[in-house]
């Protein structure tokens, strides 16, 4: 098989993307640039195009150890959110009121910005900004539903922001069973990931930039990208690993990759989509402690997504784990629960990848001065849009400019450590376990169960 058609297997969204998934040059011997940056997802590529925005004349080198959007940033849900994994009462108590509206703010313009950045270059990753809505489908989702808006009109973030539905408006988005109400908020748009991966990938290097692929770097340090066959000398590297971290010396417990398992039905037909609606593709989910997450395709078909695959020991990430049979027919149940009329629906692609998440469920980006060495990651599920907000902060930072983006109070954020093995695994697995059953219970009972909470709790969420 060729490396192509191995690539296209990775997901739904990487076999229906335009152009070749054929590697391009790997790095042989030793080059000198101004930044290396340490993998070619969004977070790297988002970095490279605002540095080169910035000053085109900046040399600039890419590492990738498959291609440019094989991990996340290729093969996640396509939400396109205002979604940061820090509440905003979390990120209140870290840096103050002010800071943590000035983040969620900065994430609702990041929005815009991928949206507006995708027009301008000609990257047609199927945007459709329809927003986001959280079905509540029982008495307790519903009151989580009326928190969730309080705490946002608690921190001044009106109707147009967030908003509370009834049952009846929440019916006319998507036509999901047994609801009860839910919420609406406007930032959030579905897109193919993988176009704007790739999109971003073939810009880049028509702008000169380079991007190693099938280039592996097994060491970091100030000044130097080390892989097998060569090295990149630059005054600034950036790692941009995300989930796949902790392969890195010295950084096993800095970040834990945690999977989450995605299907895609084959299109559906228009009598079917009359009565699921989402017409103008709003991202939905419930509000079920064990995240859900879906969307509309532009060619109709549903991606459906969720967490519940296991933590592997020591942080491991395999290509295997990217298949779990069990989860991806929970997935299909799941989907025919909220929509009964798909009890027939063919899923024609199962795939998933490694989400990173920082000890305190805050997402960083920061540059040590020192060193000269960057980073950012730690998103969460909630990375799609996040990458761009870094990749602009990460461009200010290495071009020494003083803006509001350097301001944010996730800029030079450290999260502490996880814990070694074999507790990390223990309680990370604990916990995950904890949410379905809190879920199950819930769902018997109609009353709120303590049990996620006690998994939040362990991962400061
Ligand atoms: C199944 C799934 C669904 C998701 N759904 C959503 C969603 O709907 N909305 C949302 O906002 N977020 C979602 N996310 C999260 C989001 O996709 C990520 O947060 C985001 O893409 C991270 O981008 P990144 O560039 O930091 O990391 P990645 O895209 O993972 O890129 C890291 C890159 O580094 C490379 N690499 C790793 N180690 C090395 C090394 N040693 N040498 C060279 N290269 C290396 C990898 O090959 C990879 O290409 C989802 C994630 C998954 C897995």
């Amino acid at each position: 098989m060729s490396e192509a058609t191995k690539y296209r297997q990775l997901s739904f969204w990487h076999d229906s993307v335009p152009g070749t998934l054929e590697p391009g040059p790997s790095l042989e011997g030793t080059v000198e640039a101004d930044v290396a940056i340490v993998g070619a997802g969004l977070t790297g590529m988002w970095t490279a195009y605002y540095l080169n925005q910035a000053d085109p004349g900046l040399s600039i080198v890419l590492c990738e150890r498959e291609i440019a959007g094989f991990g996340a940033s290729g093969r996640n849900g396509g939400w396109c959110s205002a979604l940061f994994p820090a509440s905003l009462g979390k990120l209140d108590r870290m840096a103050g009121r002010e800071a943590a509206v000035a983040m969620y703010e900065a994430m609702q313009q990041t929005v815009n910005e991928v949206g507006c950045v995708t027009i301008k270059e000609g990257i047609d990753c199927h945007w459709a900004k329809g927003g986001t809505v959280q079905f509540a489908r029982s008495p307790t989702q519903l009151e989580r539903a009326r928190e969730e808006v309080d705490e946002a009109r608690l921190y001044g973030f009106g109707e147009t922001d967030v908003r509370l539905l009834s049952a009846e408006e929440a019916r006319d988005l998507g036509g999901v069973s047994d609801v009860l109400g839910g919420v609406y908020t406007p930032h959030c748009a579905a897109i193919h990931p993988a176009r704007l991966a790739r999109g971003l990938s073939d810009l880049l290097r028509s702008r000169d930039v380079t991007i190693f692929e099938k280039t592996e770097v097994q060491r970091i340090s100030p000044g130097l990208v080390e892989t097998a066959s060569g090295a990149v000398r630059a005054r600034h590297v950036i790692r941009a690993t995300e989930g796949y971290t902790p392969g890195l010396p010295g950084l096993r417990r800095a970040i834990v990759p945690v999977y989450s398992l995605v299907i895609a039905t084959a299109p559906l037909s228009e009598t079917i989509w009359d009565q699921i609606g989402l017409e103008l593709r709003p991202t939905f989910s419930d509000m079920r402690h064990l995240i859900i997450y879906g969307q509309r395709t532009a060619d109709g078909r549903l991606v459906f997504g969720g967490r519940g695959a296991p933590y592997h020991f020591g942080s491991a990430v395999r290509p295997s784990f990217d298949q779990v049979p069990a989860v991806f027919s929970d997935l299909r149940s799941t989907l025919i629960e909220l929509f009964p009329v798909l009890r027939d629906v063919v899923v024609t692609h199962a795939w998933g990848g490694p989400i990173g998440i920082a000890r305190d469920w805050c997402a960083s980006v920061g540059l040590d001065p020192a060193t000269g060495i960057g980073w950012a990651g730690g998103y969460v599920g909630d990375g799609l849009s996040t990458t761009n907000l870094a990749g602009r902060t990460l461009a200010d930072l290495i071009t020494g400019k003083d803006s509001d983006l350097t301001r944010l109070p996730w800029v030079g954020h450290r999260s502490p450590q996880w814990e070694p093995e074999p507790l990390r695994w223990a309680g990370i697995n604990a916990g995950l376990r904890a949410m379905t059953w809190a879920d199950h219970r819930e769902a018997r009972t109609g009353r709120p169960s303590a049990a996620a909470s006690v998994f939040g709790r362990f991962l400061g969420g």
